[in-house]
């Protein structure tokens, strides 16, 4: 199958989106690694390679299914997801267990909505892999949210969960505009105006209110950081600094690495959100140590 006439530009998009979210992932990764910690307070880069985690792995899925479909396809999504599951790559052991058992023929529909006691999951794990559909649907961030939320519901059914990577995607698709990135304030508000009611959205309403602050580890404090990996403690967080970074992907990741908490994720976030666009590119040198891209990937999307 292919994607639509359209497929080019958003496929550019949602690689450099993907290329920075790995990065932000590989990179905020080495910050568990204790012998790092002192290179962290310094701002100073880690010898390389520095590999990747499930965060990425998640979104060359997304990628290679947009690529493939033109939209998301949840069948064919939770087809990649377990057939190119790595049990090494970090995953949480709620989707270790679901993903294991997709790839023996179980169905993703009961697997998922059967988790956490049938309340589903409301791990930001939708989250972190969503900002390359954001980039590929830079023309339309409504439609951004609408195929996040469909995306979601494959691993992670608790509104939350879904209410997290809609706000994600509409982030990213917000900032590789076509105009160029939006100011870090209309950022803010046009995500929250596609985000309905939930904590997540309160969340967002709060990190608005402290775009002011100069100090992340303050707003950390407030807003969560990932410490509890949910999407409502994560997402709204890794959405300020994604607003305050715009254009600055060094500055943004290393604002964002700084605070701790679910280090990999929140900077997988902004670093996807940063990356969609041309001014928000990782530098060079970063992109250098990053372990590439899966070469399943590259052999169906590039
Ligand atoms: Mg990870």
């Amino acid at each position: 199958m292919t994607a639509d006439s359209d497929s080019g530009p958003r496929l550019t998009r949602a690689l450099d989106s993907l290329r920075g979210l790995s990065v932000g992932d590989a990179l905020g990764s080495q910050f568990f690694v204790p012998a790092h910690y002192p290179l962290l307070k310094r701002r100073e880069l880690p010898e390389g390679p520095w590999q990747w985690t499930d965060d990425t792995e998640m979104a060359a899925s997304v990628v290679a299914v947009l690529a493939g479909h033109g939209r998301i396809d949840q069948d064919a999504l939770a087809r990649s997801f377990a057939d190119h599951h790595d049990f090494d790559r970090g995953y949480g052991p709620a989707v270790n267990r679901m993903l294991r058992l997709v790839r023996e023929g179980g169905d993703w529909r009961e697997l998922a909505a059967a988790l956490f006691d049938g309340r589903g999951s409301w791990g930001n794990g939708a989250a972190m892999r969503i900002a390359p559909l954001g980039a590929w649907y830079a023309d339309d961030p409504e439609q951004a949210t609408h195929q996040a939320e469909i995306s979601a519901y494959v691993t992670h059914q608790h509104r939350e969960a879904v209410m997290g990577a809609m706000a994600v995607a509409a982030a990213a698709a917000f900032a590789a505009g076509a105009a160029g990135p939006p100011t870090p304030e209309a950022l803010l508000d046009g995500v929250i105006g596609l985000v309905p009611r939930s904590a997540v959205g309160a969340g967002l309403r709060r990190a608005r209110d402290m775009l002011d602050y100069d100090d992340a580890s303050t707003v950390a404090a407030v807003l969560g950081c990932g410490r509890r990996t949910s999407a409502h403690d994560t997402v709204p967080f890794a959405l300020w600094a994604a607003a305050k970074g715009l254009g600055d992907f060094e500055g943004a990741f290393w604002r964002t690495a700084q605070v701790g908490g679910d280090v990999d994720t929140n900077c997988a976030i902004v670093g996807g959100v940063l990356a969609g666009a041309a001014a928000g590119a990782p530098p060079r040198q970063w992109l250098e140590r990053t372990e590439a891209l899966p070469r399943w990937l590259a052999a169906r999307a590039v």
